[in-house]
């Protein structure tokens, strides 16, 4: 499990900024940039586009769009998105998949 300590520091409310595709998914990456999104639940879990968007048999939900049948569970509670910049990849905290970093491990 990757907990995240310092989530406001690098993301930021899920919102328009990263808005679902076509396909009602999740971004996977930032416009501009394409840089590499990920998405961070109530409970400061770390998950990847996919598991976000309600695959991989997740059941991911944004806040701002409320839960599916009256479930708050904060594990399933998607709050922040962010860009990972740098460092080492982050884990899926549901299907245990990378995020790699933008720019990778800093030297
Ligand atoms: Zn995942």
């Amino acid at each position: 499990m990757s907990k995240v300590d310092t989530v406001s520091e690098f993301s930021e409310p899920v919102s328009k900024t990263y808005a679902k595709t076509s396909e009602g998914k999740l971004v996977s990456y930032s416009w501009p940039g394409m840089y590499p999104v990920f998405y961070s639940t109530a409970d400061a879990e770390i998950m990847c586009p996919a598991c976000a968007s309600g695959e991989n048999g997740s059941e991911a939900y944004l806040d701002i769009e409320g839960p599916p049948d009256g479930i708050t569970d904060p594990q399933w509670e998607i709050v922040y998105a962010g860009i990972h910049w740098e460092g080492k990849p982050l884990t899926c905290s549901h299907c245990q998949c990378e995020i790699e970093s933008a720019y990778g491990e800093p030297e």
